[in-house]
């Protein structure tokens, strides 16, 4: 069996066996590209390693020496040589990029005599000597860990003493004494002498990188990323070249395109006279690559011309280690770059121009998760840096905001008034405070998980939010928030940056997002490709704009409750609600019909014939009660009931478990007059709409929580009377579809039976989620952390839709439903309709559209077209 290949034997595609750095040497040395000449250790000798108890077994060890020689003779130097000594680089390499296993060691070969040698035969002391004090150093850290300080603290000490800022400015006399200091604080730490037989400091090299493939760092990063299933790392052992012989030499960093803006122009980093991760790791301040335009000419075209060469050859924006040696260039690795979210658009839209890759590829270059970053403004990252770091909560809503805080509802809408930015802190938010949430820059709570409704109603709103952040205890009553290090009190400015969860003190700088030419291309594709529809949940005309602005393709779920929270209309809601008399409720209703009818009205206005479905009251009614005492003795005086009174009424709409409660279709079968209400406020504003615009609208309708046919039934029977009285007053009639949610486990089991009423499906994931597996949205946010801690999860089920059973429940639906009717419409408006991996099931499923909050959209859409490649 052969375990070690040259990389002349290798190629890209080898990296399962090779590593990704491996394979890329590999390649690179395919195409000719000057690569120093090397071998690799396959991740299967890894593998074998663990099993041979971690040593080396005899036939490894006549392979490794069999490619030594090899690489001996086409260097023309002898690894022992005490004269002229071949030396190496061991670099560990695992097909995946790994944090958390060893590094690199440079130099290796070096030792007491050779050094001599290496000054003599480069007429360089200061270099050999230089090259030694790194190996030991290197070898030192990465092999024996022993810690870097004892050598750091050495290196200081020398360019104190000798007046210098700067290591390059050491010369060799001084490197000569580091070096003898080095190889104290070795034996010390070890009990033994520096190893001086190369062959030796060869072997344990590659025991340490084999060997650190299972520290603890390591395994907890597989896990974490699922994944465990690999053999081990690679282990690439490497002829040096050196940056570090003096100021035509040099080291650095390339990308071939602009990683943060996506430029076509080679960006990147080096340094003269230096070696390793002297660029990255702080040493000196890099210059800019630019510069060795006119440093060095030559080397910096041939640098061009082997950036175009490697990017036509792999397709994407590469990130290219070099070194240069007296003037030569050499390549040492090479890798698809990171980028951010506008560079990844750019860079993907272009290579497609470019005749690069296809239309699909560049589709599928883009993460979609990455987008987000792009729709909403960002802190600017050198002022968030520089901040105080107050707490981490849960990043429920991407953005980021700076404000005062306020306690309440009514606080902050006092602020919005003078002007004040204002962030709302609260231990959790209601329907109540939606005005409030409205008018803040960003919310802030205490309790509640990723589908809390702080953060479904801020992601709606695409509004900055941080929810679930347990280690601010915010005391409303005191208006005082208290984290670690101290108390905010009202009025204070805090900064919030919703994608990572942070929360700063003080206000913070930020950058305003630019969707470009580029972006509008990228939509463009994604239209080509996709075959679902993306949709927007939405409940107001701005939301509704925000959703066409982001290129939605219709609206999926109206959430018709949060029009009532409006000002000017709670009031008459919630007389409706606490009415005794139908007479009472009617007087109530008749109140908010213009309201609500003018609402949808708004609504078809913006979305003209794009299909818009209204969900018709969902919540218990409770939700609207007030609960502070000042407006309940309000409402009691408009009412003209006793405090006594409203109290006794409003304790009766209480329940235990409201969120299995008297609810969604269940409020209509009680008070039908509701849903006759909403219902005719519909159609009015459709035929209104129809006779003003001669507009063909033709509203949908949605029964919320059915969970049997016959609900159905009566409550279709209800509204569609009502809607033949609407025609017949108008004297005008129009098409229209009434359809159900399927978020009762009940309604997927029996959806063939529905399916005979319904005109659409659309799945409520959410509730869907909640009954299926019994966790309350409201309050499981806790404990399901700790099922993903545990790994009993993987994935929170209200992020990411759960296949194997919830997707079951979703999958019988839609077969049932389609047994009834064979194209019936079926659409998801759960937040899973904003999740690229459910978004990919969704597909398989055939459902037609997803229905997600405005700022999810574009991310939606993206997901869906990749779903569709
Ligand atoms: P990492 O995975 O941390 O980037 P590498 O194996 O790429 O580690 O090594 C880090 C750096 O060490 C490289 O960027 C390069 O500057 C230097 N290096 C590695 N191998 C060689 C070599 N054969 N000759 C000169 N420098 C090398
Ligand atoms: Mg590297
Ligand atoms: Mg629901």
């Amino acid at each position: 069996e052969k375990y070690v290949y040259n990389f002349n034997e290798g190629k890209k595609e080898m990296k399962e066996l090779l590593g990704g750095k491996g394979a890329n040497l590999a390649e690179m040395t395919k195409i000719a590209l000057p690569v120093p000449s090397g071998f690799t250790l396959t991740t299967e000798s890894c593998n074998r390693f663990f099993v041979e108890d971690q040593v080396i077994w005899t036939g490894l060890e006549m392979e490794i020496n069999d490619h030594l020689k090899e690489l001996e003779q086409s260097t023309g130097k002898k690894f022992s040589d005490m004269e002229n000594p071949l030396l190496l680089s061991v670099r560990s390499g695992a097909a995946h990029s790994m944090p958390g296993m060893m590094d690199t060691v440079l130099n290796l070969g070096l030792n007491d005599h050779s050094v001599i040698g290496l000054a003599k035969a480069t007429s360089n002391e200061r270099f050999a000597y230089d090259s030694y004090r790194r190996f030991i150093q290197m070898f030192s850290d990465v092999v024996m860990e022993i810690p870097k300080i004892h050598f750091e603290s050495i290196l200081e000490e020398a360019k104190r003493k000798q007046g210098v800022a700067l290591d390059k400015e050491l010369d060799g006399n001084d490197l000569k004494e580091i070096v003898k200091k080095y190889k104290e604080v070795y034996l010390q730490e070890t009990g033994e002498d520096f190893p001086q037989e190369p062959m030796v400091q060869l072997i344990l090299a590659i025991k340490a990188v084999f060997a650190s493939w299972n520290n603890p760092r390591a395994v907890f990063y597989r896990e974490m990323h699922g994944i465990s299933k690999l053999n081990g790392t690679a282990v690439n052992v490497q002829a040096m070249v050196f940056g570090n012989k003096g100021e035509s030499s040099g080291t650095g960093v390339a990308f071939t395109r602009n990683p943060g803006n996506g430029e076509k122009k080679l960006f990147g980093e080096f340094l003269l006279n230096a070696q390793g991760e002297d660029v990255v790791a702080g040493v000196r301040t890099p210059n800019e690559l630019a510069e060795l335009k006119d440093l060095m000419p030559k080397v910096y075209q041939q640098l061009e011309i082997a950036a175009k060469n490697l990017e036509s050859h792999y397709k994407d924006m590469q990130d290219i280690e070099f070194t240069i040696e007296n003037g030569e260039l050499f390549l040492l690795q090479t890798r698809n770059g990171k980028r951010t979210a506008h560079a990844a658009i750019t860079i993907a839209v272009d290579l497609h121009e470019e005749g690069k890759i296809t239309k699909e590829e560049a589709l599928l270059r883009i993460d979609p998760q990455q987008l987000n970053q792009l729709l909403h403004p960002n802190f600017d990252e050198k002022a968030a840096a520089q901040a105080t770091v107050l707490a981490k909560g849960l990043a429920a809503s991407p953005g980021a905001a700076s404000g005062r805080i306020y306690f309440t509802a009514e606080a902050v809408e006092a602020a919005y008034e003078k002007g004040i930015k204002s962030i709302l802190v609260r231990q959790e938010t209601s329907p109540e405070d939606i005005s409030g949430m409205v008018k803040s820059e960003g919310i802030l709570t205490a309790r509640g998980g990723m589908t809390s409704h702080a953060a479904v109603v801020a992601r709606g709103m695409g509004k900055c939010c941080i929810a679930g952040c347990t280690e601010m205890k915010v005391n409303e009553e005191e208006k005082i928030v208290k984290y670690k290090g101290g108390v905010l009190s009202e009025g204070d400015v805090i900064s919030l940056d919703g994608t990572t969860g942070t929360v700063y003190l003080g206000e913070i700088e930020k950058s305003k997002p630019t969707l470009g030419g580029k972006f509008t291309k990228l939509m463009e594709w994604i239209d080509e490709t996709k075959t679902m529809a993306v949709r927007a949940n939405a409940d107001t005309p701005e939301d509704a704009k925000q959703a066409l602005e982001f290129y939605a393709e219709g609206i999926g779920l109206i959430r018709t409750e949060h029009m009532f929270f409006k000002e000017g209309r709670i009031s008459s809601f919630r007389r409706m609600i606490l009415a005794e008399t139908v007479e009472e409720r009617a007087k109530a209703l008749n109140e908010i019909l213009p309201m609500q009818k003018n609402d949808f009205y708004q609504i078809y206005e913006v979305m003209g014939e794009l299909p818009v479905t209204i969900r018709l009251l969902d919540p218990p009614l409770h939700e609207f009660m007030p609960v502070k005492e000042e407006e309940i003795r309000q409402l009691a005086e408009t009412m003209s009931l006793s405090l006594e009174e409203l109290n006794g009424r409003i304790n009766e709409l209480h329940e235990v478990n409201p969120m299995l409660g008297h609810r969604g279709v269940r409020l209509g079968i009680t008070y039908p007059e509701i849903s006759r209400m909403q219902v005719r406020a519909i159609m009015e504003a459709a035929l209104e709409h129809k006779s003003d615009k001669n507009s063909d609208i033709q509203p949908e309708i949605m029964i919320p929580l059915i969970s049997d046919v016959k609900e159905l039934s009566y409550i279709k029977a209800e509204i569609e009377d009502e809607i033949q009285k609407v025609f017949i007053e108008k004297g005008k009639s129009l098409a229209y579809h009434i359809g159900t949610m399927i978020e009762v486990p009940r309604a997927a089991l029996t959806a063939d039976k529905i399916a005979e009423e319904a005109d659409f499906f659309s799945f409520g994931t959410n509730d869907l989620t909640q009954m299926g597996f019994g966790f309350s949205r409201d309050d499981s946010g806790g404990f399901i952390s700790e099922y993903m801690n545990k790994n009993i999860f993987e994935n929170g089920p209200f992020d990411t839709i759960d296949q194997e059973g919830i997707g079951q429940l979703v999958e019988m639906a839609v077969e049932r439903g389609r047994i009834t009717k064979p194209n019936f419409k079926i659409g998801i408006c759960g937040e899973h309709g904003g999740d690229p991996a459910s978004i990919e099931f969704f597909q398989r499923l055939g459902i037609n559209y997803v229905s997600c909050s405005p700022f999810r959209v574009p991310i939606a859409r993206l997901a869906a077209a990749q779903a569709a490649i």
